[in-house]
């Protein structure tokens, strides 16, 4: 794939606390996630994927090393223009949704646009645009309670990936849903993907990874291997060839 990769750590590392009571959470790890493409993280609980997840989006800051977001290096940028660039480039789910119980479906989708400064009309246009993509038009103006854990899933995805933004980070997206709506989840992140936005996607579940082209393993704060995902069990018949067997 050509172009800048919306995604790039170069040599992160993060520590927490001091001497001999330092928490090493990432060390000197390097990743780069081209356009269209969708990247699996895989490690042990406390191996560091959670804050390799918060610093790819800016929502902290490495100990050293740096990341690039489209080309731009974050450590370069004030505040505010660090702010700015998260909310315009980055989606973020979460396992648990954050869909704020005050707003509707529509208005939790467009809250990134409006602050961003988008005009209220144009915003519900494309959160309309966005719920009616993924099946819930009808929805639009229904409160979370008032919706099942698989739509409200979608609406975090809607969110997400709502004003075209081109880097998306999932932390067990599918985590509170039946294996069905967590299908569904990952379609479409994938779908996202081929539109041209890259993902990075953290999980225990290898079959969620199987949807990944690719698998980082995280261990002890390193990445310690970088593999194309487990072929299905269709690779296991005589005369099959591991990938294209999928
Ligand atoms: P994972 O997501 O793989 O479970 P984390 O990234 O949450 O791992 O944590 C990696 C390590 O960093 C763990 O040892 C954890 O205790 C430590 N850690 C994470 N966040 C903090 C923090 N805010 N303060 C201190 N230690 C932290």
């Amino acid at each position: 794939m050509t172009g800048v990769p919306p995604l790039e750590l170069r040599g992160v590392s993060r520590t927490y606390g001091e001497g001999a009571a330092a928490v090493h959470a990432l060390t000197d790890v390097d990743l780069t996630v081209s356009a269209g493409e969708l990247v699996a993280v895989m490690g042990p609980s406390g191996s560091g994927k959670s804050t390799l997840l918060t610093i790819a989006g800016s929502l902290e800051e490495p100990t050293t090393g740096d990341v690039l977001i489209e080309g731009t290096p974050l450590s370069g940028l004030r505040r505010n223009d660090r702010a700015r660039l998260r909310r315009r480039h980055i989606g973020y789910v979460f396992q648990d949704f954050n869909l704020l119980a005050g707003l509707t479906a529509v208005e939790n989708i467009t809250m990134p646009l409006e602050l961003d400064g988008v005009r209220t009309r144009q915003a519900r246009a494309a959160g309309l645009k966005a719920l009616e993509d993924l099946g819930l038009a009808d929805r639009a103006d229904a409160f979370p309670d008032e919706l099942s854990g698989g739509q409200r899933q979608r609406i975090a995805l809607a969110r997400a990936l709502v004003g075209e933004r081109r880097l998306l980070l999932a932390d067990e997206p599918t985590g509170a849903l039946d294996s069905h709506s967590g299908e569904g989840v990952m379609r479409l992140i994938r779908s996202a993907c081929r539109s041209g936005a890259a993902a990075v996607l953290v999980t225990h579940d290898a079959q969620l990874a199987s949807w990944a082209d690719r698998v980082v393993f995280v261990r002890d704060g390193r990445v310690v291997d970088s593999t194309p995902p487990p072929p299905g069990p269709e690779s296991l018949l005589p005369g099959a060839t591991g990938r294209e067997a999928r």
